[in-house]
């Protein structure tokens, strides 16, 4: 007999759209608006991002799971010498807008409206992300119960937090009602996993199983993925 499931919850960012290309032009466009504003800005590499996050969260541990803040503070930090003081905040704020604004201008895989909506009518669907994109400022949005973000769970995927708020959404403290989809090996799939949550893996890259846990039932295509549930929960 197929395990019945009642709720299902998804990833963002690299599973209903790939990422990569949408933050890159976000921050591109972003650090072009401040350069406009104020002149050249050493923005560093990765190393320096890493470092300068570590020595962020020392002052602010929030910071490791409110990346909305961390942006935010690092503008803060690459425009310590712009004066005065509230000319460099308002920058900040404004900077920080035009960056959210750019970084919902994704484009949806093939296929994701129609099996999100699809599963709409069957299951509760809910989101569970450790980024900062909000899934109710697109028209996709209105066929899911709830997100929860990094900033709700106060802690990032695969830790517990989000998974265990998303089962509390329906009033069940069974892990086998839910099944998570995501593209991440380890936030996603051993997040869930752990738990005794039945998970699918999003590999649209052909990417190659790298854990030593066995490996989900996979997809590549979202027009496959509403006959794949049925097979397994229906
Ligand atoms: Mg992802």
């Amino acid at each position: 007999m197929n395990k019945k499931i009642e709720l299902i919850t998804f990833d963002l960012d690299d599973t209903l759209w790939d990422n990569m290309p949408t933050i890159r032009k976000a921050e591109i466009d972003t650090r072009k608006w401040i350069e406009d504003k104020v002149g050249r800005i050493e923005w560093g590499d990765f190393d320096d991002f890493l470092n300068l996050r570590e020595e962020l969260i020392k002052e602010d541990e929030s910071i490791a799971w409110d990346i909305s803040k961390l942006r935010k503070e690092i503008f803060r930090k690459k425009l310590i010498h712009i004066e005065p003081e509230s000319y460099r905040n308002e920058l900040v704020d404004k900077a920080f807008e035009i960056f959210i604004q750019k970084r919902h201008e994704v484009e949806f895989y093939d296929g994701v409206e129609e099996s999100i909506e699809q599963l709409s009518q069957k299951y509760t669907l809910g989101i569970l992300t450790n980024g900062n994109a909000d899934i109710f400022k697109f028209e996709i949005g209105k066929f899911f119960d709830f997100s929860i973000s990094s900033l709700e769970a106060k802690d990032s995927k695969p830790n517990r937090s989000h998974f265990d708020q998303a089962l509390n959404k329906i009033n069940s403290s069974n892990y086998s009602d839910m099944l998570h989809i995501g593209d991440h090996q380890i936030n996603d799939v051993f997040g869930a996993f752990n738990l005794g949550i039945e998970a699918l893996w999003f590999n649209n890259t052909n990417a190659v199983w790298s854990q030593s846990f066995k490996k989900p039932d996979e997809f590549d295509s979202w027009y496959k993925l509403p006959q794949i549930i049925k097979e397994k929960y229906e």
